[in-house]
């Protein structure tokens, strides 16, 4: 019982495809240093949006560029009229005050949702542009069940997913328990879930006797061994028991959807579309 997060990436983006009608949106990627992973993912968006008709751009600095040197240029994207999305690839370096950095970018082209202006939104139960990880297993579950009145038992307590979640998941009636490393009997509180959301960084984390029969397993993790892209459930032995998303072309497929979501918002917000 594999969910096919495949297709629900694809009526995501096909749905802002249309909404974003003929305008060539453009999104910006302010990355800082060399961090592997980051450049990565940033390509792979650029390469999303480029199929898209759309475009994608990323800035590059060096590792010990000053923080007000990251801010002024951020200042500058939020000033052009040409730049509908902004968004900046974590980690940064120890010496960057993420939060200043989030706070910098426009809450109107802050396509990543973690402006304080965005989040405090969230907080007070109004989504306007809400991170794209936690919208993605949201996307996913209201695709195969009805959230209200479920209990959602979520490893993960990170702003960019945990926290995020818990607050979409109270929007819409359901039940979330957040759980993190410092947890009491956690396979316990699984166990008794409807939905079990993963996002660990452990591979094998999610073992079979962790979640009751006919559960929903949202494996939000993104580990690499031998090469190879593995998440933090245990797919083979949990897909015979429970619905459970693949990695890859899980949740990270459908979070890269959501990205391109929130851009085309966001050109809506700016009065673009
Ligand atoms: P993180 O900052 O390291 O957070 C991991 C979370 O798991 C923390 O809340 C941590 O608890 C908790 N945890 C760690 N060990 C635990 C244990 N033994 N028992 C219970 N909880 C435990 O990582 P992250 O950035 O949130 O990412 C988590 C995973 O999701 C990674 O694999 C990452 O690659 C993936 N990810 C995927 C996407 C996507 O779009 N698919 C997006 C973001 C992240 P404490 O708070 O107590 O430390």
């Amino acid at each position: 019982m594999i969910i096919n997060c495949k297709s629900i990436a694809k009526d995501i983006k096909k749905r802002a495809r249309e909404r974003a009608k003929d305008t060539k949106l453009s999104l910006h990627i302010v990355m800082v240093g060399n961090d592997e992973a980051s450049m990565v993912y940033a390509k792979s968006k650029i390469k999303v949006l480029k199929k898209m008709g759309m475009h994608g751009e990323l800035h590059r600095f060096n590792e010990n560029v000053e923080e007000n040197t990251v801010i002024s240029f951020i200042d500058e994207l939020n000033e052009r009229d040409d730049v509908h999305g902004i968004m900046v690839e974590f980690p940064l370096p120890h010496h960057i005050d993420s939060l200043k950095i989030r706070s910098a970018i426009s809450p109107l082209k802050d396509v990543d949702g973690m402006n304080p202006v965005n989040y405090g939104y969230l907080l007070l139960g109004k989504e306007i542009l809400t991170p794209n990880t936690p919208r993605a297993v949201i996307h996913i579950l209201e695709n195969i069940t009805e959230l209200r009145g479920k209990d959602v038992a979520i490893i993960n307590r990170t702003p960019v997913v945990g926290k995020p979640l818990a607050l979409m998941l109270l929007n819409r009636d359901a039940t979330p328990i957040i759980m993190h490393s410092k947890t009491h009997n956690l396979a316990e509180k699984t166990r008794n879930a409807d939905i079990v959301v993963v996002a660990v960084g452990k591979p094998g984390f999610l073992k079979e006797d962790m979640v009751k029969k006919d559960a929903i397993v949202i494996d939000v993790g993104i580990n690499v061994i031998d090469g190879k892209l593995v998440g933090d459930a245990d797919l083979e032995k949990l897909a015979n028991k429970a619905k459970i998303t693949p990695v890859p072309g899980g949740v990270g497929s459908v979070t890269t959807a959501c990205l391109v979501e929130n851009l085309v918002k966001a050109a809506k917000l700016q009065g673009v579309l």
